[in-house]
């Protein structure tokens, strides 16, 4: 269990990028949702003891991880949002490289762990090429493949498939999916479909504070009946926008679908919509800043 208590981060420039954020995370895989800015990857460098939060408590089981924090890096997997530099080195002695920075020392043992990894993240027939010429899919299942190495009790994804095509996308999916239940996997994504396909509890994060927590599918429960729908013209999109409280709007064939939240059935032409995860993160994001 990590369990995190009233942790704020201010930048020196005075960026309040977390605000008393207060979660308890159990086994199996979390999803952190939230837009550009929200503070997620602050978050998820924190939890990995890259940087230090200006206040809070941060608990990892028995671990005290900013008092101790080599200690939570011995049990830490991390896959940043970027790498940075992609080196020309190929993905096996990358690996192992890894494998030697976390301590497997028994050569037996790291060639095992290596070759393990290869073949579960599928990279083990380009094990031979840099990971410099990898594509997007390929870098991230290299990602994981690292973060796995040493077997992790919390796994860290820092927006893992931003960039990624759907195709790839739907690979590193099924990837995660694999992981496991025994350990905490936190998935931090401005992507709602990650947390829709992945994820048995989430929560969501805006401007450094947690909006929202619990199951998907519990959380679209409570939407059911305030969401409704109306296919409209695009050019009707403001004098609907100051009427109503729009929460989203897609084209679909040439035409908006706007959805609106409301307690009460605005008529007018609107249907109940079939309430989705995008529904709670869009009406979340919605209620905040009209709060603010
Ligand atoms: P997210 O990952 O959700 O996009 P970030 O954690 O990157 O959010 O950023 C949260 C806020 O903190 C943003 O306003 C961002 O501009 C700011 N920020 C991030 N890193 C720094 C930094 N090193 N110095 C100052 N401000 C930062």
């Amino acid at each position: 269990m990590l369990k995190l208590s009233n942790v704020s981060h201010i930048y020196p420039n005075g960026t309040r990028a977390l605000d008393d954020v207060t979660l308890s995370i159990s086994r199996g895989m979390f999803g952190l949702l939230g837009p550009n800015g929200a503070g997620k990857s602050t978050l998820m460098r924190t939890l990995a003891t890259l940087q230090t939060p200006t206040k809070g408590q941060i608990r990892f089981g028995e671990v005290d991880v900013i008092g101790e924090p080599e200690k939570l890096r011995r049990t830490l997997g991390y896959l940043p949002q970027d790498f940075g530099v992609y080196p020309r080195v190929s993905a096996y002695d990358m690996l192992e490289h890894m494998a030697v920075l976390k301590g497997i020392s028994a050569r037996n043992e790291r060639k095992a762990a290596v070759e393990d990894r290869l073949h579960q993240v599928n990279l083990w027939n380009v094990r031979r090429k840099a990971i410099a010429g990898f594509s997007g899919g390929m870098r991230q299942r290299f990602g994981i493949a690292q973060a796995l190495i040493g077997n992790p009790e919390l796994i860290i994804v820092d927006e893992p498939t931003a960039g990624l095509d759907p195709e790839e996308r739907n690979r590193f999916h099924n990837l995660l999916a694999e992981i496991g239940e025994n350990v905490v996997v936190i998935l931090s994504t401005h992507i709602v479909e990650d947390v829709a396909d992945l994820c048995p509890q989430m929560a969501v994060l805006a401007g450094g504070r947690i909006l929202l927590e619990g199951a998907p599918l519990a959380l679209i429960e409570k939407t059911r009946g305030s969401i409704w729908t109306k296919m409209i013209d695009r050019a009707e999109l403001d004098a609907y926008g100051s009427r109503y409280q729009v929460i989203s709007t897609r084209l679909f064939a040439g035409r908006t679908v706007i959805h609106v939240l409301a307690e009460t059935d605005p008529r007018n032409g609107f249907v109940a919509a079939q309430g989705g995860l995008e529904d709670v993160y869009f009406s979340t994001l919605a209620q905040a800043r009209r709060a603010a």
